[in-house]
């Protein structure tokens, strides 16, 4: 185990108290014979955010922007980052025990190739396990799995999410919050961010800056493994960890997460399902990670140039009109963060651009109830109490909404699990390969 002294960026107030998870209300039981969570996590009530959050989604058109400014904090207890967290710990054990396995099928854990990428070879074809790696599956197999999220349903919609963040001072000039201020620049744009645990204990103040700005956090595990090859207890550990360090660093307890490298079965679907997450894909890649940059590899940045132009030229000449896409960028270093700046403005013109929590009408991303999104049901929702200043830790006092959120988590929760319609439209299994070995190359760095 390991310590990690953080240099937090905290907005000048003090610290507020908060109330520990705010944890939602019960929910119902009996509504769901899947293996999709219907209650907040218990094994997380133990973990107290820091202060200095955002207690609601902030409703105003200026939020915090410009250097992060840095406070001393000690986070303790946390296994090594960037590496497979210790299966023996109290907490994952804790989470382990708290997982009907009866729910989970029984699937192979996935031996590795030498460069970490999951072996295939000899799966069966008919896809038995609803293996995205091997097939692009997105509808379960199991049933009581949950479908993953894919698209975006309505044609012109364009959910913008960025995978591997926050982006650390490894990044450089481009570091956060260098992509949060140009978004918050544009149009006050939102989007889904999926975020490295080890990424969030390194950089807690870009975590609380993408909160205070309005975006949706998910989760993408501790260390970024394949994780159709972690054994129930090792995806367990990836998942718990990232979902610690999140909640520690800002608060929130997510409800979506997105595997690294799309590698996800219905093993670790299910598995994910209990600890209170719904799977998220995409169906555009721009594969970013793969341009010259920091850790990144070899694809030209034109080639990148041209998959954006060929989005924005479909959907103008009306042959992209079926449904709206969930599309794949990371904050992974200066390349994808500088592609990701050069197109928005056009995509803003072409599309919809929001963040897929948004086109699904997922309300709640959070097992908080106090955070209440927009969707297209309900563009300007009210929430209690909501902060109302760019300063947000100067004011965010308000109380969770527990009593008024409990029935839209649950309606969050049944909507989010018949929306996927499992449309998808990628190369798969060639860029797996290629993705892990580039990416393993950055992290390990
Ligand atoms: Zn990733």
């Amino acid at each position: 185990m390991k310590s990690y002294i953080l240099s937090l960026t905290l907005l000048a107030s003090t610290a507020l108290a908060q109330s520990s998870s705010s944890a939602a209300a019960p929910q119902p039981s009996g509504t769901s014979s899947g293996t999709l969570a219907q209650s907040s996590p218990a094994w997380l009530s133990d973990v107290k955010p820091l202060p200095g959050n955002v207690q609601s989604y902030p409703t105003t058109t200026q939020v915090p922007t410009g250097p992060l400014s840095a406070v001393n904090l000690t986070l303790s207890g946390y296994p090594p980052g960037w590496a497979s967290p210790p299966t023996d710990s109290p907490q994952v054990q804790a989470v382990y025990k708290a997982i009907n396995w009866s729910l989970v099928p029984n699937s192979a854990v996935r031996t590795a190739n030498k460069d970490g990428t999951p072996n295939m070879s000899g799966y069966d074809a008919s896809d038995p396990d609803c293996w995205w790696s091997a097939s692009g599956c997105t509808t379960p197999k199991h049933q009581g799995v949950e479908a993953d999220i894919v698209n975006c349903p309505t044609a012109g919609d364009w959910g913008l999410t960025y995978d591997d963040g926050p982006l650390t001072s490894d990044g450089g000039t481009w570091a956060e919050p260098n992509l949060y201020d140009f978004l918050a620049q544009h149009n006050n744009q939102k989007a889904a961010l999926f975020y490295i645990g080890s990424n969030v204990i390194a950089a807690p103040a870009a975590a609380q800056r993408a909160l205070a700005d309005g975006h949706t956090i998910c989760v993408h595990t501790w260390s970024h493994p394949a994780m159709t090859t972690q054994s129930n207890v090792q995806v367990v550990a990836e998942l718990y960890w990232a979902l610690h360090a999140i909640k520690e660093v800002t608060g929130i307890t997510p409800k979506c997460w997105r595997p690294p490298y799309g590698d996800v079965d219905d093993r670790v679907r299910a598995i994910a399902n209990q600890m209170g997450m719904t799977t998220v894909i995409w169906d555009e890649d721009t594969n970013d990670w793969n341009m010259p940059g920091d850790g990144g590899g070899n694809l030209p940045p034109a080639t990148v140039d041209g998959y954006f132009e060929g989005w924005i030229e479909a959907r103008k000449n009306g042959t992209d009109n079926q449904h709206g896409h969930i599309i794949l960028e990371h904050e992974l270093n200066n390349a994808t963060v500088s592609m990701a700046e050069k197109w928005l403005p056009q995509i803003q013109q072409t599309f919809r651009v929001v963040p897929y929590n948004q086109c699904m009408n997922i309300s709640q991303p959070y097992w908080e109830t106090n955070f209440v999104y927009p969707t297209d049901a309900n563009p300007t929702p009210v929430a209690a109490n909501a902060s109302s200043s760019a300063h947000t830790s100067a004011v965010a006092t308000s109380t969770p909404a527990v009593g008024s959120g409990a029935a839209s988590a649950a309606g969050a929760s049944s909507s989010s699990s018949t929306t996927s319609n499992g449309v998808s439209s990628f190369s798969l299994s060639s860029s797996v390969t290629a993705a892990f070995v580039m990416m393993a190359a950055a992290y390990f760095m």
